[in-house]
């Protein structure tokens, strides 16, 4: 059952239309903002059925706001999510045909990769093979930089991720177009890129980092969840949900 969708919620969606993706503490921050801002009853527990009221009214237009992990730190994040068109082509607005190639190839490079990364070598090399106007050097460099800005890519030290956004939004068409090579999380059973994978042949489970520092955390031996073999790989540590900032002053 969802509620009347009112001006708190028209304000929700506006913010989300105009940003694209918040994490939980800034959800549930703009949540409460929203409702004060409209004398609207607030309940701090009451996030997940007043944005289910907003996606019944966006379901006819094909849009839902959803919930997905960060494979960074295991928080999780909201995104307004297209869902008549999850693949690349929803981002021929923005971008011509070699740099949807260029995107596409980089793909390609992280879901094959075992860390989950393409190193923006990998990446300037593969511009080598494309089939549309092959890009520049430096050209490359500054559309890899919009991929960051505008939220498909995330970079590190010169390696680039799917971003979260990227994995919510994009994640049905990940599935397909991949098939085979796509991996999926033993305990949460989303895809995963950046992930440990248990070392006897005949399993070969994978497990998101974050998955791996929850799973494990306080266990003293770690031990794979599906063959009961020894965890070889280095436990992450839970990572803490950020509070929201305080705003007093001193
Ligand atoms: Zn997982
Ligand atoms: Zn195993």
């Amino acid at each position: 059952m969802s509620g009347q969708m009112g001006d708190s919620h028209r304000r929700f969606l506006q913010t989300m239309m105009a940003i694209g993706i918040v994490d939980e503490q800034e959800a549930k921050a703009l949540h409460r903002h929203c409702c004060e801002t409209h004398n609207t009853p607030y309940g701090s527990d009451a996030l997940d059925d007043f944005i289910n009221t907003i996606n019944s009214k966006l379901q006819p237009l094909f849009m839902q706001i959803t919930k997905g992990m960060s494979e960074d730190n295991g928080q999780q994040y909201y995104a307004l999510v297209n869902m008549a068109e999850t693949d690349i082509t929803r981002m021929s607005s923005d971008y011509a045909d070699n740099e949807l190639e260029l995107f596409r190839k980089t793909m390609d490079l992280i879901v094959v990769a075992e860390n989950g990364k393409a190193s923006s070598t990998d990446i300037l090399n593969s511009t080598d093979s494309m089939t549309t106007k092959k890009l520049k050097k430096s050209e490359t460099e500054h559309l890899l930089n919009r991929f960051v800005q505008d939220k498909w890519l995330s970079e590190k030290r010169g390696e680039y991720t799917l971003s979260t956004r990227c994995i919510i939004e994009m994640e049905p068409y990940i599935r397909t177009m991949y098939q085979d090579q796509v991996k999926v999380c033993h305990i949460c059973h989303n895809i995963a890129f950046q992930c440990q994978i248990c070392e006897n042949p005949t399993c070969g489970i994978k497990i998101h980092n974050p998955c791996v520092a929850k799973y494990f955390k306080g266990r003293a031996e770690p031990r794979c969840p599906a063959c009961d073999d020894f965890w070889p790989h280095e436990i992450p540590e839970a990572t803490e949900v950020r509070r929201p900032r305080s705003r007093s002053r001193r």
